[in-house]
């Protein structure tokens, strides 16, 4: 019976591509840097999850990818800007300005809460992941929320989870099940910490991992009738 859920929040329950899009946009905006177009959304997009896969290999700190993922974008697109720190802090505003749901998840998270416990585990800056789960309105439905900024530890180590594990009380790890749409981070956490695993994989992309996949649901409606059938 499964009692508690640790939710990832960027690309399970909210649309972090969005957010991204209008994120980006603004600050090129606000820094007079011209036109931001779809096709360069999508450049920063490919160089920003590089860097963040670097991140999860524990290769870089993340002080360093927030600003060096802007150095390089910028290189690479020749556009000058002199202060890509202050681009980067713009930027992690407003990246928390756009909430847009996945698949209505705030009333699916709601009728959940009278099954089971659900906390947040996210990797995001401390900044930007606080202010969206406020004005997402998710921080009340939440039992808790965990961020990497303020733990010390990333998604997927395990002292990340065992932190976690301390603050949510002692469950069966039979009992917990993590939901997310990354391999790397939430699937492999899960696996590094014993607990049950479900892909949230909606583009249905291929597994090319060998990671343990309890469950794999492609929409998160699905997830009621995995809790009500454990
Ligand atoms: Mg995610």
């Amino acid at each position: 019976m499964i009692k508690v859920i640790l939710w990832d929040i960027d690309g399970t329950i909210l649309d972090f591509k969005a957010s991204e899009k209008h994120a980006l946009r603004t600050c090129f905006s606000l820094f007079h840097l011209g036109d931001c177009t779809d096709a360069m959304v999508a450049r920063y997009s490919e160089i920003n999850r590089q860097y963040w896969n670097r991140l999860e290999r524990g290769e870089l700190p993340k002080a360093q990818i927030l600003v060096e993922r802007f150095e390089t974008f910028f290189r690479q697109e020749n556009i000058l800007c002199e202060d890509a720190d202050a681009f980067n802090q713009a930027y992690q505003i407003q990246l928390s300005e756009t909430i847009c749901f996945l698949d209505d998840a705030y009333h699916i998270l709601q009728d959940l809460s009278a099954y089971v416990k659900q906390y947040a585990v996210t990797n995001g800056t401390y900044a930007a992941q606080k202010r969206k789960l406020e004005a997402s309105g998710l921080e009340k439905i939440f039992d808790a929320s965990f961020i990497s900024d303020e733990i010390g530890a990333e998604k997927p180590s395990i002292e990340f989870f065992s932190h976690v594990f301390r603050q949510i009380g002692p469950y069966p790890k039979q009992e917990i099940l993590i939901i997310g749409d990354s391999l790397t981070s939430d699937i492999q956490g899960g696996n590094n910490a014993g607990i049950r695993c479900c892909w949230y994989n909606p583009q249905h992309q291929k597994n090319n991992t060998h990671l343990r996949i309890d469950h794999i649901i492609w929409n998160l409606n699905q997830v009621k009738d995995i809790i009500l059938k454990s």
